[in-house]
């Protein structure tokens, strides 16, 4: 087989990636990035379908602190609009006492989407790269340090590079790839306790004709004690042109099957707006702890964001030649869509030297 050479290697299509290869493009080296999906994008993730609100089964939000996001956001022509809340929202707090309106106080701090959906971000990126610094559908087995050089081994290929980066959630990278010679083990032991950020989540979206919830002086903005759907808002487009309802779902669901989640958000959807609510156009779901190239099972239980940002992942590893970036290693706004720019920026500045 014949090795494929580069002088960089990212591990990871995701906005971390893809922002590092997009700040290394006009470095004269030749950068790949392995990615193991058949999409890129990692946790952001919209679903288009002709017509359609785009659904986003991954990152939604951003707001005004997150200034490298903001900045790139502009560099690449996308705008932001605000997340509708309305002055009302459906309040269940406890079983056994039915929904109530509530008025929500002004909004000073509020949050903002993508124009057009956060995969746009994605695929603007992708633009600005060239096609052969990606390759889909490489799942990175192996990595091995082998007489100076860095060899990468995928399910189907073998690679060789001087740098190496992953942009893996930390706990994955230490659960599913062999790194030869070893981390230090105060690295294996933080990243083995690790949080990757909404790894264990639910999102569901339905799309709908019309913006029904409205006509009955609803926003479409529900937080629930009760749930499944612990929170839901209205997520129509931007141009307020297609509809859609757009939430979390308790993460506990996980393990039954996509008809009785659906069915259990019926029941809740009816509850507060009638039968229309199951006059949808179409249902997506996304369940993140069963995509095998987010999510993999704690041996230990961990708390959200536990570990992330810690300094241990802003050092380079094997002699300088492997860094470890990634959303959850960034030490502002770690987890986030903020913390994978910033992220990539801070990698970026340690290879080329800033
Ligand atoms: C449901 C959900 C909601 C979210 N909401 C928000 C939000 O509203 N606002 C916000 O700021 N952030 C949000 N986030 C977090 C946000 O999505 C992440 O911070 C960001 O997308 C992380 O980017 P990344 O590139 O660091 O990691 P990832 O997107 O996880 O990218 C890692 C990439 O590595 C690939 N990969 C994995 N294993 C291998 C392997 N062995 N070989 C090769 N490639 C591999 C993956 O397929 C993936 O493409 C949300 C996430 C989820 C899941």
């Amino acid at each position: 087989m014949k090795i494929i050479e580069s002088d960089i290697i990212i591990i990871g299509g995701g906005l971390t990636g893809l922002t590092l290869a997009y700040l290394l493009r006009s470095e004269g080296k030749k950068v790949l990035i392995l990615e193991a999906r058949k999409r890129l994008g990692g946790r952001i993730f919209t679903k288009y379908q002709n017509g359609f609100a785009p659904q986003e089964m991954g990152a939604t939000w951003l707001g005004k602190q997150h200034t490298a996001l903001i900045n790139l956001l502009k560099e690449l022509n996308l705008g932001v609009f605000e997340q509708k809340l309305g002055d009302r929202a459906i309040y269940e707090p406890i079983s056994t006492s039915p929904p109530q309106l509530v008025s929500l106080p002004p909004n000073n701090d509020p949050s903002f989407r993508i124009k057009g959906g956060t995969s746009m971000l994605i695929q603007a990126l992708q633009k600005q790269l060239s096609p052969d610094y990606i390759l889909l559908d490489q799942i990175v087995k192996s990595i091995h340090e082998e007489g100076g050089d860095m060899m990468v081994k995928t399910e189907t290929q073998d690679f060789k590079s001087s740098i190496i980066i992953s942009t893996l959630p930390p706990f994955l990278l230490r659960s599913t790839i062999r790194i030869s010679p070893s981390l230090p083990d105060s690295f294996i032991s933080i990243a083995s306790q690790t949080h990757t950020w909404m790894g264990e989540s639910i999102k569901v979206s339905l799309t709908y004709k019309s913006p029904f919830w409205r006509a009955k002086e609803l926003s479409g903005t529900i937080f629930s004690n009760v749930g499944p759907i612990p929170e839901m808002y209205d997520h129509s487009d931007f141009e307020d042109s297609t509809f859609a309802l757009k939430g979390f779902l308790n993460g506990a669901y996980f393990s039954i099957t996509k008809v009785e989640r659906l069915e259990l958000i019926m029941v809740q959807l009816e509850k507060y707006f009638g039968a229309e609510a199951r006059c949808f156009l179409a249902y997506e779901e996304t369940v993140w702890r069963k995509e095998i190239f987010t999510f993999s099972d704690y041996a230990n239980p961990v708390l959200p964001h536990q570990n992330n940002g810690n300094p241990i992942f802003q050092l380079p590893y094997l002699n300088g030649k492997f860094y470890v970036a990634g959303a959850e290693t960034a030490n502002y706004s770690p987890g986030y869509m903020e913390g994978a720019v910033r992220s990539a920026q801070f990698v970026f500045g340690q290879i080329v030297g800033n």
